[in-house]
């Protein structure tokens, strides 16, 4: 347990460019379930830097796969772990205008772009941050819901990039179900896609055909079924209530 919620500074590094961020070690332990159970496991510090680092006053840091514009996917996570929000680097900025009134009360209605949410989403699994990989699905749902939109090819191919089972592919297979698929919404470079996405599809849109005797097919927000798009592992008792949470998107922001 971590009595100091501060704890000296560590710096976190992408692997594959300069970009890097510095935080407070005990935020950052708080929130990673893998930093955690490193350092538990380990009598020395595990948590190793794979450069050096100039400044004098940060003893330690480590480097982590970030895809995309590293630097700003860093950059988000950071105000995340302070703020408990994810923000736009934009709307940080403008709230610090004294006329931007009006930004505080609208952030969450500025769009992302859902590539950004992906590679955030990845990076937060490599380091097992639950909270965060939970606070992007619901801005994306939100997202896609306000805007009446899917997830984009691009983000699709990311986020199955970076794993097929996430609980963030489920959701970008269950909406593009859900908008029901026709012929006409088949998407033609096919090719270009996942395959798993394409097959996640396909599967989940037979496992919800109508048998001959049933109603119509089931849309996912209808159902008394409990979120399946987030980890309610500590509180299960959300997961029952989640899915009126989500349909009551827009609302459902933080
Ligand atoms: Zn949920």
């Amino acid at each position: 347990m971590f009595t100091d919620l501060y704890d000296g500074i560590v710096t976190i590094a992408a692997a594959d460019s300069d970009a890097t961020i510095n935080v407070h070690k005990g935020l950052l332990f708080s929130q990673s379930a893998k930093l955690i159970d490193r350092s538990t496991h380990s009598k020395s510090e595990s948590v190793q830097c794979s450069r050096p680092i100039a400044n004098p006053i940060i003893s330690k840091g480590f480097s982590v796969r970030v895809n995309g514009d590293s630097q700003r996917i860093l950059n988000i996570f950071r105000t995340w772990l302070y703020t408990g929000r994810l923000r736009h680097i934009e709307t940080t900025v403008a709230e610090s205008h004294p006329a931007s009134l009006r930004v505080q009360k609208t952030e969450s209605l500025v769009d992302w772009d859902d590539t950004d949410l992906a590679n955030l989403y990845a990076f937060a699994g490599h380091l097992k941050i639950r909270h965060l990989q939970n606070d992007i699905t619901t801005a994306l749902i939100a997202q896609c819901e306000r805007l009446n939109h899917f997830v984009t090819k691009e983000a699709v191919k990311i986020i199955f990039a970076d794993s097929e089972r996430s609980l963030l592919a489920a959701y970008a297979i269950e909406e593009r179900v859900r908008g029901g698929i026709t012929q006409e919404s088949m998407p033609d470079d096919l090719e270009d896609w996942p395959a798993p996405f394409l097959a996640g599809v396909m599967r989940t849109t037979l496992r919800h055909q109508p048998r001959k005797d049933a109603g119509q097919m089931m849309s996912p927000y209808t159902t008394k079924d409990a979120c399946p798009f987030h980890d309610h592992r500590p509180a299960p008792q959300e997961r029952e209530s989640c899915r009126e949470k989500l349909r009551a998107l827009p609302v459902y922001l933080h």
